[in-house]
Formats: structure tokens, C-alpha cells, sequence
């Protein structure tokens, strides 16, 4: 069984998988990054109310415990017909079972910028603010690309973290192509959002988008250059490329289709869950950590039974 991405959905499998070995079940989980940062708490590290270690998993270290084989490698390509999963250095990795939790991606990302996507990128973002806490830079001008959810979010522990005339001078500013902060929110909260953080000296530019980035400046499409020091990416998702390179179904922004039992509807030994995925039934639902998590016990529970399927060599469902 080879696992891809260990990521919110994929923990209750990587729990269950130590007793498996006594089914004759040999597990590999292939990651990009040995930790998995958990969304919940990924802002409040950046305003500095929680450490690093504190809100991440070591993927590396659960295996090891959990007699899982783990592989620190982007995976890359999948051919469902050969079965098989490749990562980016080319290294085959043959299943009979596979289960994707890799996420989403951030479309369009401007060159330099730091994605939120897979979300262990923000730690370059944690860098530059313990600089500038620690004195080793004098200041920070940082630019938010994206104000829903997660870009007001992490402006607003920001903003708090280096809030009074004492702190680190922090300029913050958040760029959004609608007319308003938080556009899938009602409109009581957009207006607080943004009353909070321009009270806190953060610039709200709404109707603006980014069309630029370069060391040192980025370009707006109304205003023009601005200096920045680097550019914070959440902009929305949209689905990994290595589905639809697969040839596999995939809705129009290219996330997994999956059946309620998180099968694909093309391949019953590849399944998928959390952001990475489309639910059949469920198309509508937001692309967020909560949904990842209740799919995670239903991922364990068909996998399981799966595999049970094929060792006794019965046909499975498709
Ligand atoms: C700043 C921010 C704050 C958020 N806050 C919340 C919140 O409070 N509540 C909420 O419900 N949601 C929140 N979200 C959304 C949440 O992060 C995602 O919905 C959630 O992470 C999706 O979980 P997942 O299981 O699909 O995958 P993830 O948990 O994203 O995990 C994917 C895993 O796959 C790995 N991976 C990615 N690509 C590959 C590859 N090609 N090969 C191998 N491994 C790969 C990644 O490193 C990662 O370990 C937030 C998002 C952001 C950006």
C-alpha cells in the first residue's frame, strides 16, 4: 500500500497501519516535507503564540514507530495503469493499493513568492519574522497575496504579534481581487476584518491584484511598483497537476473525483481524500482542514477493507 501525502486525512490510516503488518500488509507513506504542519494552529505560530514544534507532526518519526516505510520525496507522476507512483527524482514506488492526501496547490504563484500550499512552505515566512524579532533585520515589508480566510488570518496574528511603537517595525499590506476582505464571509465581518487591521496600520487594498513579483518590488495592477520584501501567497486552490496528467477524471480545477467511499471512479484501488480530492455528492464543499479530517477515518476503514479484498483475492467493487 503506498500512501502519498501525509497530510490531515491520512492520519488516522497512519495510525491503523501498525496493526496491519500483522495482515501482511507493508505500508510506505511518501512525503514531500518529513513534517505536516497543522492549518488550525499555522497562523497563530506566525503571530507567535505557539513555537514550530508545537504545531507540526513528525511524519518521519510516526512511521518509524508506526512500521511504516517513509520516503521524503515529492511524488510526481502516476500511471494507474501500471500502478505506479513516481516521485521527482524518478524513483518507481509499485503498489497494489494507493491513497493520495497530497492538498491543494496555490494557483498562478508569482516567481519568489512563499506559498501556502503544501503549507510547510510558510516556514520560510517564520524565518523572516524571527529575523526581524531577533534584531537581525531592521524591518519587514510584507505582502499578502489573498484576503479570505487564510490571508486575513494570518494578517491578523501579524499584525497583533508586532503590534505598539516598541515592536519590530512590520509593514503589512493585503491585496484582494474582490471588492471586499473575506468575500465568502457576510459582510459584518468583511467590514471588522478589515477596520482591525487598518486600526493595526495594515494597507487593505481591495480590487487590486498583484501582476508582478521581483527581488525587492512587486507591481500592482492599479497602483503600480511597491517595495516589498517578500509576498505571502493565498490566493485560492486549485488541484494538483499529476491527476489530470494521469488521465484521470478530475473536475474543472483539477481535483480527483472520488466516490463517496473516496475511490476513484476509474480505478477502485486509488483512492484519495482532503483538499486533493472532489467528492461525488459533495462538489460544493470549501477546501478547508475540518472536511480532510472527518474524511480520514472513512480512508482508513475502505482502505483496510480494500486490501483485505485483494489478499483474498476477491474482486472489488468498480
Ligand atoms: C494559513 C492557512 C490557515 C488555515 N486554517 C485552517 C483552519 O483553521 N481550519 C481549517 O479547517 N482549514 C484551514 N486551512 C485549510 C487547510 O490547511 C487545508 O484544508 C488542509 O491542510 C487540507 O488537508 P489535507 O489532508 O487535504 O492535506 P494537507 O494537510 O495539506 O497535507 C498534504 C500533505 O501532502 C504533502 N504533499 C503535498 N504534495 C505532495 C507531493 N506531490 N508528494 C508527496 N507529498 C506531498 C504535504 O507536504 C502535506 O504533508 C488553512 C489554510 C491555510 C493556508
Amino acid at each position: 500500500m503506498v500512501l502519498v501525502g501525509g497530510g490531515h486525512a491520512m492520519l488516522p490510516t497512519l495510525v491503523a497501519a501498525a496493526a496491519w503488518r500483522e495482515d501482511g500488509l507493508a505500508v510506505t507513506l511518501v512525503n514531500d516535507h518529513r513534517y505536516l504542519y497543522y492549518s488550525g494552529m499555522v497562523p497563530e505560530f506566525l503571530g507567535g503564540v505557539y513555537r514550530e514544534d508545537e504545531v507540526r507532526i513528525d511524519l518521519a518519526d510516526l512511521c518509524r514507530r508506526q512500521g511504516i516505510a517513509f520516503v521524503e520525496a515529492a511524488a510526481t507522476r502516476l500511471d494507474s495503469a501500471q500502478r505506479v507512483v513516481y516521485t521527482a527524482e524518478g524513483t518507481p514506488l509499485p503498489y497494489d493499493l494507493a491513497a493520495f492526501d497530497i492538498g491543494a496547490r496555490n494557483p498562478c504563484v508569482a516567481d519568489g513568492a512563499i506559498r501556502t500550499k503544501p503549507l510547510h512552505h510558510v516556514t520560510r515566512l517564520g524565518a523572516l519574522l524571527a529575523d526581524l524579532e531577533a534584531g537581525r533585520r531592521s524591518s519587514l515589508r510584507l505582502l499578502i497575496a489573498g484576503g479570505g480566510a487564510a490571508g486575513v488570518e494570518v494578517a491578523l496574528n501579524l499584525s497583533a504579534r508586532f503590534a505598539g511603537p516598541d515592536r519590530p517595525p512590520l509593514h503589512l499590506t493585503v491585496v484582494e481581487a474582490t471588492d471586499r476582505l473575506l468575500p465568502a464571509f457576510p459582510e459584518t465581518m468583511s467590514s471588522y476584518a478589515t477596520d482591525v487591521l487598518r486600526h493595526r496600520g495594515v494597507t487593505v487594498l481591495p480590487d487590486e491584484r498583484i501582476v508582478n513579483l521581483t527581488p525587492g518590488e512587486a507591481v500592482l495592477e492599479c497602483r503600480g511598483p511597491v517595495p516589498v520584501d517578500a509576498a505571502l501567497w493565498a490566493t485560492g486552490t486549485v488541484g494538483p497537476a499529476l491527476f489530470r496528467e494521469a488521465g484521470l477524471p478530475c473536475d474543472p480545477r483539477g481535483f480527483l473525483r472520488v466516490r463517496p467511499t473516496l475511490q476513484s471512479p476509474a480505478d477502485p484501488r486509488l483512492f484519495a481524500a482532503g483538499d486533493c480530492a472532489v467528492v461525488q455528492g459533495y462538489e460544493h464543499l470549501p477546501r478547508v482542514g475540518v472536511h480532510a479530517v472527518k474524511q480520514g477515518p472513512t480512508l482508513r476503514d475502505n482502505l483496510y477493507r480494500t486490501a483485505r479484498l485483494l489478499q483474498r483475492g476477491r474482486p472489488l467493487a468498480g
